[in-house]
């Protein structure tokens, strides 16, 4: 990584869990700022700018879920969140609270490091790349540069993940995507990483997109996107 060092928010009350993660991730050439404080965490978010904030749920003063809330009413600041807790998993991820990534503890410090890796080198290049592509797919539309989907004149609100998951299965039609290729492209994961993620995508983008979501499960296999129905013709 060239250049300056980009820096980590750390927000963990546990002291020994925050400080083997700083020591991992200072490890891996990151800086690293840490804070036992949600009230805190924001403050340090305006004063430090960090690239990507790792994000405890359970806080002494306010939560994770609140502080995650309130990163995303003024950024894309990407989050990682640490959950004891599996049942929270599809709430934390989804639109409501928009963490771009989780892991239940206990967990292992090198796949927290690697996914960070992957969410930091997510973040910026690949999407400039794509400035004002657009996919159409049926009554679906999804606008790269704007980040926005559409099924008919209706925007469709849509989670980081989410709308990069169905870029990639809707730039890939025709294909079978397993559930480790899609971590691989949309989390960049580069190992074979827990795909329950994938699917509690997959469960957002059906609910979000009601009928007009096109994707198809492949048992035993991964997901796909069906082919686009024709427009009703008069
Ligand atoms: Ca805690």
């Amino acid at each position: 990584m060239a250049g300056k060092p980009q820096t980590v928010l750390v927000v963990e009350d546990e002291a020994s869990i925050a400080s083997f993660v700083a020591a991992y991730l200072k490890n891996a050439g990151y800086t690293v700022r840490t804070t036992a404080s949600g009230t805190e965490a924001l403050k340090l978010v305006a004063s430090e700018k960090p690239a990507l904030v790792v994000l405890d749920l359970m806080l002494p003063d306010i939560d994770g879920v609140e502080v995650c809330k309130q990163i995303r009413q003024n950024s894309d600041l990407p989050v990682l969140m640490l959950t004891a807790r599996d049942e929270d998993v599809d709430k934390i991820i989804g639109l409501e609270v928009g963490a771009d990534d989780y892991m239940t503890k206990p967990f292992n410090p090198r796949e927290l490091v690697a996914r960070v890796r992957a969410i930091l080198r997510r973040a910026a290049p690949e999407r400039a790349n794509r400035e004002s592509a657009v996919i159409q797919h049926g009554d679906l539309s999804i606008d790269a540069g704007r980040r926005e989907a559409r099924v008919g004149e209706q925007e469709i609100q849509l989670a980081p993940k989410e709308f990069d998951l169905l870029w990639e299965l809707l730039d890939h039609r025709g294909l079978v995507l397993t559930r480790d290729q899609l971590l691989e492209r949309v989390w960049g994961y580069t190992f074979a990483g827990d795909t329950r993620t994938v699917d509690v995508h997959v469960r957002q983008l059906r609910r979000k997109l009601g009928d007009a979501s096109p994707i198809v499960t492949v048992w035993g296999v991964g997901y796909k996107v069906s082919p686009a129905r024709e427009p009703a013709k008069a």
